[in-house]
């Protein structure tokens, strides 16, 4: 019999008020795999009232304890990472040491925020004699947190951790496809102490347990991660209900290297840019910008770095049917445009991958900026190629496009590298390097890959609202 995964709420496994469940689907063969709690609005009730009624007390406890249980639960995801990557290679199919890396990553979340239960600290405001006037910042209470499939209990930790180390409780609605982590998660925190009703986990499908979470009275502020439609969406309700909200988006970084660069390490970086989770990473580098005097070079080796990738060992498939489908019609488009595909553009012909969602890496050469598949994010393991002439092309090809979540600049030159960091409209850029996983790093998009910033001492700032206390004496 399949697993049945259940809510969290109260401290507790509770079953879904209708009984019904959402059927997932095994991404490696196309097979049945875990059924979730299909959550309806009592269900949501449940888990805002339960968060509600452990505010209070979860504000009032001293922070040094509330510290130290955010550290043990970072001991907790530690102890059980393997298990924890079990759940998540199951739902996501994703290559064991992928899994193992994020959940690491989800621990550091929970330690770095640990230290951190004190910030931002409040200011004394010396106005005039008599008066003594002070801020302090306060939590917002029940802040509705909700995840996207492709990283789950990375992104779950990467909001509940500063949103509960500034003494707000949670409610995390993962995404329907890859729930489990996020359940173990909530079941781990209880375990090492939290009180009930501090970490909920609320299952079900977007339109109905997602939009019911966003529109319930009692939801002081909602953490999004996911498509900019759906942001868009909920960006509505928010509005109306006049509550804070950050988005993190999409996007289609730029990855600019010029002609002075370290090539050879530039292109492994450049294949982790877009292959890494079968590019299902909204940050991932999926427009390579290539000064032209080097591009058919650098082209080239980059595809040998693409062939490293291998479908069914160490690249992924996509998550969903939904997402497999998406992909192969981008390559449908990419026929339809003319481009070159250097490798992939195709599914493996491999009989063992039959069945699952699994496509071929691929790298499409010379492309104009202006293509869809240079300005709509694929979300799977695909890369375009551009060149350019000068360093003010590259910026204004960087430039254009809708998103702008994270770039990098591939130079010799530290004056260029920092013009070009300067001038890029992205959240994170990187020099001589692509991505981070530091914890520390605020995070976060310009243009249509949201706003507000998820990490680092940042993200504290989106998890308090500031009172100003005047004291006359
Ligand atoms: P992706 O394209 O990464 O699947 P989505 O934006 O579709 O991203 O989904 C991200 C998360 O948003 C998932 O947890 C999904 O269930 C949830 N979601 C989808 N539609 C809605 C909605 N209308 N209201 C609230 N949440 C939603």
């Amino acid at each position: 019999m399949a697993t049945r995964v259940n809510h969290w709420i109260g401290g507790r496994s509770v079953e879904p008020s209708s009984g019904s469940y959402h059927q997932d689907v095994n991404p490696t063969n196309g097979g049945a795999g875990a059924e979730i709690a299909r959550g309806n609005s009592e269900d949501v009730n449940a888990a805002v009232e339960s968060a509600a009624q452990a505010a209070r007390g979860w504000h009032r406890f001293p922070s040094a304890k509330r510290g130290r249980l955010l550290g043990d639960l970072a001991r907790a995801i530690r102890a059980n990472a393997e298990a924890l990557a079990d759940l998540e290679v199951e739902d996501t199919g994703k290559p064991r040491a992928e899994a193992l890396g994020e959940i690491e990553v989800g621990a550091a979340y929970f330690e770095f925020y640990a230290g951190l239960v004190n910030l931002p600290i409040g200011d004394n405001l010396d106005i005039e004699p008599g008066q003594h006037v002070y801020t302090r910042r306060e939590p917002y209470g029940v802040i509705g947190i909700i995840t996207p499939w492709n990283v789950p209990l990375n992104q779950a930790a990467r909001a509940c951790a500063p949103a509960l180390a500034a003494a707000n409780v949670v409610v995390v609605k993962p995404a329907e496809d890859s729930s489990q982590t996020s359940v173990a998660l909530a079941r781990l925190a209880t375990e090492v102490g939290f009180p009930d009703g501090t970490f909920n986990v609320l299952l079900g499908l977007g339109p109905e347990a997602g939009a019911e979470l966003v529109r319930h009275p009692s939801v002081r502020k909602v953490a999004f991660t996911g498509s900019v439609s759906v942001g868009q969406t909920i960006g509505h309700v928010a509005a109306e209900r006049v509550i804070p909200l950050t988005l993190e988006l999409g996007g289609k970084s730029a990855n600019i290297v010029f002609d002075d660069a370290d090539l050879e390490f530039a292109a492994k970086e450049a294949v982790r840019g877009f292959a890494t989770n079968a590019g299902q990473v909204c940050s991932a580098g999926t427009r390579l910008l290539v000064q032209r005097s080097i591009h058919d070079q650098f082209v080239k080796m980059v595809v040998d770095a693409t062939r490293t990738r291998r479908p069914g060992e160490n690249l992924g498939p996509l998550i969903t049917r939904a997402q497999y489908e998406q992909v192969q019609s981008y390559f449908e488009v990419a026929r339809q445009e003319g481009l070159t595909a250097e490798i992939g553009g195709d599914l493996p012909n491999d009989e063992a991958l039959q069945g699952g969602f699994f496509v071929n890496p691929t790298v499409y050469s010379n492309v104009d900026n202006s293509a869809r598949l240079a300005q709509e994010e694929v979300f799977g393991p695909v890369l375009v190629t551009i060149p350019f002439d000068t360093e003010e092309d590259a910026i204004r090809l960087a430039n254009s496009s809708d998103y702008g979540l994270v770039a990098a600049v591939w130079t010799k030159d530290i004056s260029r590298a920092l013009r070009v960091a300067d001038d890029i409209e992205a959240g994170q850029i990187f020099v001589n390097t692509w991505s981070t996983g530091a914890v520390q790093t605020p995070f976060g998009g310009y243009k249509h890959s949201g706003y507000g910033r998820e990490k680092g001492i940042e993200a504290l700032n989106h998890y308090g609202q500031v009172k100003c206390v005047v004291v006359k004496y």
